[in-house]
C-alpha cells in the first residue's frame, strides 16, 4: 500500500463539504483540502521534520489540528496526538521517549515545554490559529511514498501499571482498517458525520474521521459533547459515534426522541461496555439499534455488531474482514462457546509494536504473533463476542477466578442501582475480596447489607460481595471507561483505615 493519504485525497476529490460547524457554516471543503494539507505539510518540511521524525500535539480540538494529522500522513512524519490532560511529570516522559522534531501546543503550555525540549514548539489555540503564517507556504506538496511497515501515528497507551507504552500504528494499519470499517457500516458519500469526539484517540482521530474523509462525507465538527447540542444536530445529521457514558447523557434529555432521529442512519458505541439497559433504552427512545464495536489504540477497530443482521445486546458483535479473533485458555488452547478466557487477535489492523520498547512488544505477542490484547472475551454460539473486562481487573479470591462483569450484571439489573463497579481489594484470608462500588438512584431502601444478600442468593459464595460503597459518580476517563484502578486504590485506603 501507497502512502495512507492517498486514499484520503481520493476521498476528497469528490469536492464537497469537508467541515462544517455547528451552524451549518462550510469551514473547508474538500477543494480545499489537498492545498490545506499541502500547506501545512510544507511548513514541516521548511523546520525540518523530516520522514520519520515524531510530530508531537497537544491541542485543543480545532479542524486545522485535523489538517496538521494529514499534512503529517502525507510528508511521513509520525503523528503524536497527547491527550490534553496530560501534566508536566507525564509529558515530560513522552518527550524523553518519543523524542520529538517538532511540538505543537495549546498557547498556556508552550513555555512548559519548551523548559521539556529543544524541539521547535509552535502552538496553536481552541480556534485552530498557528502561531506562523501558513498561508504563505505553497499549496503544492508531493506526498511521500511509503512502505506498508512505515509508522503512520503513535499512540501511547494508557497503561494504568508502568510507563505509557506507544502503539505504532503504520500507513497500511489505517487504511485497512477503514476501509473494512467503511463497507461493515455501509458508508455512503451523503452521510453527514456528527463528530463531538475528542482526536487525540483511536475512536475520533481515526475512526470518526477516516471514515467520513475516504468517502468525500461531510463532518459536522463539535469542540465537545453537549447533549443538547447533539439532539439538536442529529436531523440534519446521518451518523453519530458515541462512548457510552454520551448515550447515558443523551438518554436524560426529554428532547431526544425518534423524531430527533428520523434523518440517522446509525449510532455506533465503543472505547467502553455499552449497558443493556442503554441499549434497550435508546432503543425504545429513538427507534434505533446501536450498533456497538469493539477496538483498542494498538488495533483500531477488531470486531463489530452488524449493520444488516442482528445487533445483539452486551455483546461487540462478530470480526470485522480479515481480523481473526480467538479467545483461550491459558494454557493457549481455544475454549468453548460461553467460556471466558483471553482475547487474542491476528489481521492486518494490528500495530507495529511498541515504540522503542521490544520486550514489551515481544511480551504482548504469542509464540504464533496473536497479539494478546488484554482483554477477556466470551463467544456465543453464533459467534458473537461480549467483553467480560480486563485481564488485570479479573478478582482472584482464594485462588478462584471471579469475573467482575458477571456481578457487574446482576448489580445492574438490581432495582435502585444505575450503574455499578466490582473490583478485588485486598483482604488477609483471601487474597482479594470481591468488592461492589454502586452509583444509585437514591433509592431509600438500597443499602450496603441489601446489595450483599442479593448478590450471595444469585452466585457460588465465593463470589460473594464482601465490601459495598455508594458513590455519587463512577471515575471515567474521557473515554468512559470506568478507572479501576482509581477506585481500587480509593478503596484499599478506606478499608486499611477501618482496621
Ligand atoms: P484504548 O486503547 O484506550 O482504546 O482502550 C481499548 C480497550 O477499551 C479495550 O482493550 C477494551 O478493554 C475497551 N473497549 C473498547 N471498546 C469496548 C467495548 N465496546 N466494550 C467493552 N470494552 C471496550
Amino acid at each position: 500500500m501507497s502512502n495512507v493519504y492517498d486514499l484520503f485525497a481520493q476521498g476528497a476529490s469528490h469536492g464537497g463539504t469537508f467541515i462544517q460547524n455547528a451552524d451549518g457554516e462550510v469551514r473547508y471543503t474538500y477543494k480545499e483540502f489537498d492545498a490545506l494539507t499541502a500547506q501545512y505539510a510544507n511548513f514541516l518540511s521548511e523546520q525540518g521534520v523530516r520522514a520519520g521524525d515524531r510530530v508531537m500535539v497537544q491541542v485543543e480540538k480545532s479542524a486545522e489540528c485535523l489538517l496538521v494529522y494529514f499534512a503529517c500522513l502525507r510528508s511521513r512524519c509520525i503523528y503524536l496526538p497527547l491527550n490534553t490532560a496530560y501534566k508536566k511529570d507525564e509529558l515530560a516522559y513522552f518527550i524523553e521517549n518519543a523524542e520529538p522534531s517538532l511540538i505543537l501546543c495549546d498557547p498556556k503550555y508552550s513555555d512548559q515545554f519548551r523548559q521539556l525540549s529543544n524541539a521547535p514548539v509552535f502552538t496553536m489555540n481552541s480556534s485552530g490559529v498557528l502561531n506562523y503564517d501558513v498561508a504563505h507556504q505553497g499549496t503544492e506538496y508531493s506526498t511521500r511514498n511509503c512502505d506498508d511497515n512505515d509508522v503512520a501515528v503513535i499512540i501511547y497507551t494508557s497503561g494504568t501499571t508502568g510507563r505509557p507504552k506507544g502503539a505504532m500504528i503504520t500507513h497500511s494499519n489505517i487504511g485497512t482498517n477503514a476501509q473494512t470499517l467503511s463497507n461493515c457500516w455501509g458508508w455512503q458519500t451523503q452521510d453527514i458525520m456528527l463528530h463531538a469526539l475528542p482526536i487525540y484517540h483511536v475512536h475520533g482521530l481515526f475512526v470518526a474521521t477516516h471514515l467520513p474523509v475516504m468517502n468525500g462525507s461531510a463532518i459536522t465538527y463539535l469542540d465537545r459533547f453537549d447533549p443538547q447540542q447533539i439532539i439538536s444536530l442529529l436531523p440534519s445529521s446521518t451518523v453519530y459515534m458515541g462512548v457510552p457514558t454520551n448515550y447515558t447523557r443523551l438518554l436524560t434529555q426529554p428532547e431526544l426522541s425518534k423524531q430527533s432521529c428520523a434523518n440517522m442512519r446509525l449510532f455506533t458505541s465503543g472505547s467502553a461496555p455499552l449497558l443493556t439497559h442503554t441499549f434497550e433504552d435508546f432503543k425504545i427512545r429513538t427507534g434505533h439499534t446501536i450498533v456497538e464495536r469493539y477496538g483498542m489504540s494498538e488495533t483500531g477497530m477488531n470486531t463489530s455488531n452488524p449493520l444488516d443482521g442482528e445487533r445483539k445486546a452486551g455483546t461487540v458483535g462478530i470480526p470485522l474482514a480479515g481480523v481473526d479473533c480467538r479467545i483461550v485458555d491459558s494454557q493457549g488452547h481455544s475454549v468453548e462457546p460461553d467460556t471466558t478466557g483471553s482475547l487474542q487477535l491476528k489481521g492486518p489492523n494490528v500495530f507495529k509494536g511498541y515504540w522503542r520498547m521490544p520486550e514489551k512488544t515481544a511480551e504482548d505477542f504469542s509464540d504464533d504473533h496473536y497479539f494478546q490484547t488484554g482483554d477477556l472475551a466470551q463467544k456465543d454460539d453464533d459467534g458473537y463476542i461480549s467483553i467480560v473486562g480486563r485481564s488485570k481487573d479479573l478478582i482472584i479470591s482464594g485462588g478462584l477466578n471471579i469475573y467482575p462483569k458477571e456481578i457487574e450484571n446482576l448489580l445492574d439489573n438490581m432495582d435502585g442501582v444505575v450503574e455499578s463497579a466490582v473490583i478485588g481489594l485486598p483482604d488477609p484470608d483471601f487474597g482479594e475480596a470481591v468488592s461492589a462500588v454502586i452509583v444509585s438512584n437514591g433509592s431509600t431502601d438500597l443499602n450496603a447489607s441489601k446489595v450483599a444478600a442479593y448478590i450471595k442468593e444469585k452466585v457460588a459464595s465465593f463470589k460473594a460481595t464482601k465490601h459495598v460503597f455508594f458513590v455519587d459518580e463512577l471515575p471515567r476517563n474521557a473515554m468512559g471507561k470506568v478507572q479501576k484502578n482509581i477506585l481500587r486504590d480509593t478503596f484499599t485506603a478506606r478499608i486499611e483505615d477501618s482496621f
